[in-house]
């Protein structure tokens, strides 16, 4: 027998163990048979001259039944149950081939002298120890088939060699005694191999069940109790008693119901047991060894009036799901309370009433904290953030609630009918706490945040909409800038409108030609000649009017627009300056999402090849936060441009996250310093300072100076000194279309000390006023 893929080990020794247990229990016959056949036959032979050969024969059968008969015996007894069965099986096998070998060939051997009437004894003999064969044929079957044939074989070869007329009867007697076996051999294995099958299967079912039942004594949480007539507890189980902390002795008589601490759970445990009624799930909590457990329970009346059911110790999941609940309401980061408990929370202050005593929202959002993630990673972010939610909840007073909304974003739910202006100084104050240094692994930091003020107008308050209040104060308070607080007032709703109406008006707006192109010129400090101009958007709405591009600048980048824009305003502008006289630069600025754009190269090698302005005439002004926002991709862009011969600014310079560190990260043809330093330069001495500073590292990396927004002669003069290049404000000339270049005379009272760069302006303005005139006379002949 082979172990077979289709049995498990486990099957194929039991399978042995049937096999060799039948093998065991016929060895006596079949044994005893044939030895029984081969002294029958020695004793027929005996007289003849080939004795001897007979003899060693009987011997070799006698000695091989006889090792079949005691093979139990001859195997050792210590191997496992297993291995003996292989074992046995295998000297069966052995015994069983070497007795159909021996009978194959003393048959044809001895038989072939007998006489007539020996013969017809032997094959009696034959027929007999064949038969009892049978008896190993479902143990054994491959074995007994072997005998049969080979016996058979051996028989007729005898039959044929003793003659007399006998040799084919007899062959077909004994082939067709054979081929009967064959098949009886056949049934009896088939049936065998069933009546394992079954008990295969009887024996798995019965393990599964053995095994489930196992399981649920063991580990199951349900513990049987059963409670007579009048609902005290009978026949306690150890593991209900254990359950209980009890011994079941003292359980034993003892009312249910007592069991459990007093509650409304257990009154109507009272109550159904009073009335025989059956329930399910009731929560009872009972001490049990000093600690408060909670049990389910249910119960089932029986015929008798017996109560018999199943409790529960339903502790830890009760925990772990109250854990889950507080959970999904916590912020995991902060610990704080998250968006949805706050809202809850605003939303219940609303429900009951209490808003009328008073609620304001503070909704804060850290500025750039973006940058911090992209440049200090997650992991310093959250520390950051962390620290941050302690610092808002120490600041708060009892009874406020302060949440984690998202990312940066914070919440803060105060009670109360504090005045605007209080609210205002509380959240300075506030603002203030949050920009106290850092200490994180040896490093500083310092955080500013913006925060947006709304308060609850009275009884008529909407959780969301007060959310929302919160929401937009924050933003106009962004838009002041960093650190900045706004309180909600109805225009901020007007802005949000607005804000809309010009996204929508702004997709047809170049279609509809209400973009056009005003110009500022930009003058060289030392000589005051005109270095160049620096081209500006203006949107003449039909509605609103002139519309600065500070307003619709922002939602354009937002919306997209800007890609068209930008475009528009580079060909529109480029052409314009190739009407005029000289060389003079033009500037136009870059947002962050043009750089961004696929085919910013293309577009401007287009609008350059068209107008036929010079690239290096070309100044493209960006901004630092076009540097920092996927920095390597711009950086590529910025590069590919000035390989171009294009001059590239950096605009803005001093307000955003500016950084003297940006100067070396990219080589600048030029710095435009932000007016907010320019404003105060003549009295504040940090911002001559900065202005000089900068100047000076501008001057060592080779890149020029602009100082944006003078508005005053003496701040001229100061930028002089500090060290300046170059100058662009309304004190030299307001932005205008071009036409008007030479209109407003305002724009030229430029008292001395700056003679020349009037007259140099002048000579330009004149000259692009007769270019203008030109344009505007062809466009007129044209129509
Ligand atoms: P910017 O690039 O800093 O442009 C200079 C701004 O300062 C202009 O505002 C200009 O009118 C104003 N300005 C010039 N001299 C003075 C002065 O002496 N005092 C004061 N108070 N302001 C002065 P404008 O035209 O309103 O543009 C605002 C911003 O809109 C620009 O700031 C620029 O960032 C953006 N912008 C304008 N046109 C375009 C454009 O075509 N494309 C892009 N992407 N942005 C543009
Ligand atoms: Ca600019
Ligand atoms: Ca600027």
């Amino acid at each position: 027998m082979v172990e077979s893929p289709s049995l498990t080990r486990r099957e194929y020794n039991y399978l042995l163990a049937h096999r060799v247990d039948d093998l065991v229990r016929a060895a006596p016959v079949t044994s005893l048979a044939a030895i029984f056949a081969a002294l029958a036959l020695s004793v027929i032979l005996i007289e003849r001259p080939i004795a001897l050969l007979v003899t060693a024969w009987l011997a070799l059968v006698i000695i091989t039944n006889l090792a079949r008969l005691f093979l139990p015996q001859l195997i050792d007894e210590t191997q496992t149950e297993s291995v003996r069965a292989r074992h046995l099986w295998r000297g069966h096998e052995l015994c069983g081939h070497a007795n159909s070998f021996l009978f194959a060939i003393g048959l044809p051997l001895f038989l072939r002298d007998a006489g007539g009437l020996e013969a017809a004894f032997a094959f009696l003999v034959i027929g007999g120890m064949l038969g009892t064969n049978l008896l190993t044929a479902k143990a054994a079957p491959q074995v007994t088939r072997t005998f049969v044939v080979l016996v058979t074989l051996g028989g007729s070869a005898a039959a044929f060699l003793v003659g007399e007329g006998i040799g084919l009867p007899m062959a077909v007697v004994l082939f067709a005694q054979a081929g009967i076996m064959m098949r009886v051999i056949a049934t009896q294995e088939a049936g065998f191999l069933r009546r394992v099958d079954r008990e295969f299967d009887q024996r798995d079912s019965e393990e599964t069940v053995r095994l489930l039942l196992q399981d649920y004594e063991e580990y199951s949480a349900d513990r049987q109790w059963t409670a007579d007539r009048d609902g005290k507890l009978r026949a306690v189980t150890p593991r209900f008693a254990q359950a209980a902390g009890r011994e079941p002795e003292a359980l034993e008589a003892m009312p249910l119901c007592e069991l459990f601490i007093p509650g409304s759970e257990r009154d109507r445990l009272e109550q159904y047991l009073a009335r025989g009624e059956s329930f399910r799930n009731l929560n009872l909590h009972l001490e049990v060894g000093g600690t408060r457990r909670t049990w389910s329970l249910s119960g089932r009346t029986l015929e008798d009036g017996r109560v018999t059911g199943f409790a529960r110790d339903v502790t830890e999941l009760r925990r772990s799901k109250e854990k889950l609940a507080q959970l999904s309401h916590l912020d995991g980061l902060t610990g704080l309370a998250n968006r949805r408990l706050f809202i809850r929370t605003l939303q219940h202050l609303v429900k009951t009433g209490e808003v009328k005593r008073g609620i304001a929202v503070f909704h804060l959002d850290f500025d750039d904290f973006k940058l911090v993630n992209d440049t200090l990673g997650h992991r310093t972010g959250d520390r950051l953030i962390n620290e941050m939610g302690k610092r808002l909840a120490s600041h708060c007073r009892k009874g406020d609630m302060v949440a984690r909304l998202g990312a940066d974003e914070f919440a803060i739910l105060l009670r109360g009918t504090a005045s605007e202006r209080v609210l205002v100084d509380q959240s300075q104050a506030l603002l203030a706490n949050l920009r106290e240094p850092i200490d994180l692994d040896d490093r500083e930091f310092r955080l500013s945040a913006c925060l947006g003020i709304a308060r609850c107008p009275g009884e008529a308050c909407d959780a969301s909409e007060v959310l929302r209040q919160a929401d937009l104060a924050l933003n106009a308070a962004k838009k002041r800038g960093r650190g900045s607080v706004a309180v909600y007032e109805k225009a901020l709703d007007e802005a949000v409108r607005e804000r809309r109406q010009i996204e929508v008006d702004l997709r047809g707006a170049i279609s509809r030609n209400e973009m056009e192109v005003h110009y500022q010129p930009v003058i060289d400090l030392d000589s005051g000649r005109v270095t160049g101009h620096e081209a500006l958007l203006r949107w003449q709405h039909p509605q609103y009017g002139e519309i600065l591009p500070g307003r619709f600048i922002p939602v354009a980048e937002e919306t997209g627009a800007i890609s068209a824009l930008g475009e528009w305003i580079l060909s529109e502008a480029l052409h314009e300056v190739a009407g005029w006289n000289g060389n003079t630069r033009i500037a136009i600025n870059l947002s962050p999402r043009q750089l961004r754009g696929a085919n910013l190269v293309q577009t401007i090698k287009r609008a350059l090849a068209s107008s036929g302005i010079a690239p290096g005439r070309l100044e493209l002004e960006v901004t630092e936060g076009a540097l920092l926002q996927n920095s390597e991709a711009n950086r590529a862009v910025l590069i590919k441009l000035r390989e171009l011969g294009i001059r590239i600014a950096l605009d803005d310079f001093g307000t955003g996250c500016s950084s003297l560190g940006h100067l070396r990260n990219f080589p600048f043809d030029k710095i435009k310093i932000d007016r907010c330093f320019v404003h105060d330069v003549v009295e504040q001495a940090d911002s001559q300072a900065i202005i000089a500073a900068v100047t000076r590292l501008a001057a060592a990396l080779g890149m020029r100076t602009t100082a944006e927004g003078v508005e005053r002669i003496d701040q001229l003069e100061m930028l002089r000194k500090l060290g300046c290049d170059e100058a662009q404000g309304f004190v030299i000339a307001r932005p205008v279309e071009a036409s008007r270049l030479n209109d407003d005379e305002a724009q030229l009272a430029l008292p001395a000390p700056l003679p020349a760069q009037i007259i140099d302006y002048r000579k330009i303005r004149k000259a692009a006023q007769r270019k203008t005139q030109e344009k505007r006379e062809r466009t007129i002949r044209r129509a």
